[in-house]
């Protein structure tokens, strides 16, 4: 049997030093078509998907029983990217393998009127995962320094200090023990549009078609401005971000999946231990 840490060696580096986002990358540089530090192909993927998958639900099982015997650790995945980036399917596809039980999901859209009347904050730390679970965020705080900014719903002089507000916010998470996993997804404009096509022609698709979509499109350099910001000022050592390309759906789950693992990994759990007597337990079954 291997080794179930091994890195899979279809991967030539681990996907959150390959990911991860260094000074000076350029937005408008990403490939989007790219599947940097795999070795193998999409006839690959489905194989190892499942293995991978396997392994990562057997590690939120760890983190959930620890929490049962006191840890109270927990792991924050934050998904950003525009329309079509593959969001849904990440959550569907890699999360969906795991225990429902150990998992708070939560997407952020528009806010509402209440969610308005407060800190933009106010709703995110209210959907913060509990100890032992693996927190999803469907878009994030960070719309607050994407949409908001192109947008002009607020003037910059009130967006601008958020950068280092959501440093420090994110700083005094990790302090607290959560482990923040942020993905910003990136899908070119030529595959968005074929996407977009794809749920215009498919009543099954229809609901996640939006006619903002479009709008939001023709923002794109504004988008990537914005995007390009928030890398630069929110890309820190407690919490990095990391770059996926999203055009080939099955790049995005395998190393989504692999920076999940690795976060992980990276508590050193082990299963709890019984806080009972194992051996008088059974002879005490065993009478019954
Ligand atoms: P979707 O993720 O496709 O359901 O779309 C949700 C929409 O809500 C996106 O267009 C987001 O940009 C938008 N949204 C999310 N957060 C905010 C926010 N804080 N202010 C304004 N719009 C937001
Ligand atoms: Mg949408």
């Amino acid at each position: 049997m291997t080794e179930p840490d091994a890195l899979p060696s279809l991967w030539s580096h681990e996907p959150r030093v390959q990911l991860r986002f260094r000074a000076g990358v350029k937005v408008a540089d990403i490939d989007a078509d790219a599947t940097p530090g795999f070795r193998g192909d999409k006839s690959d993927a489905p194989t190892l998907q499942a293995e991978r998958n396997t392994r990562f639900a057997e590690l939120q099982e760890m983190l959930y029983a620890n929490s049962r015997a006191g840890d109270t650790r927990s792991l924050l995945l934050v998904l950003q990217g525009m329309d079509t980036a593959g969001k849904g399917g990440i959550v569907k596809h890699v999360v969906g393998g795991c225990n429902p039980q150990g998992v708070q999901y939560r997407s952020f859209g528009k806010p509402t009127a209440e969610e308005l009347s407060h800190h933009y904050l106010w709703r995110v730390r209210k959907a913060l995962p509990a100890a032992g679970h693996i927190g999803v965020f469907d878009r994030s705080h960070y719309e607050d320094v994407l949409i908001v900014r192109v947008h002009n719903l607020v003037p910059p002089g009130v967006w601008e200090p958020r950068y280092d507000e959501i440093n420090a916010f994110e700083r005094e998470l990790v302090s607290a023990g959560t482990t923040i996993v942020k993905v910003a997804m990136f899908v070119s404009l030529d595959e968005q549009k074929k996407r977009l096509a794809e749920r215009l022609e498919r009543p099954d698709k229809y609901w996640k078609y939006n006619p903002g979509d479009i709008d939001e499109r023709l923002k794109w350099p504004a988008y990537q401005q914005a995007y390009q910001a928030m890398l630069d000022r929110t890309s820190t050592d407690y919490a990095p971000w990391h770059i996926v390309p999203c055009n080939r759906k099955w790049y995005s789950r395998l190393a989504i999946t692999e920076l999940l693992i690795e976060a992980l990994k990276g508590l050193n759990m082990s299963w709890p231990p019984p806080d009972f007597d194992v051996e008088a337990e059974k002879k005490r079954l065993a009478a019954v």
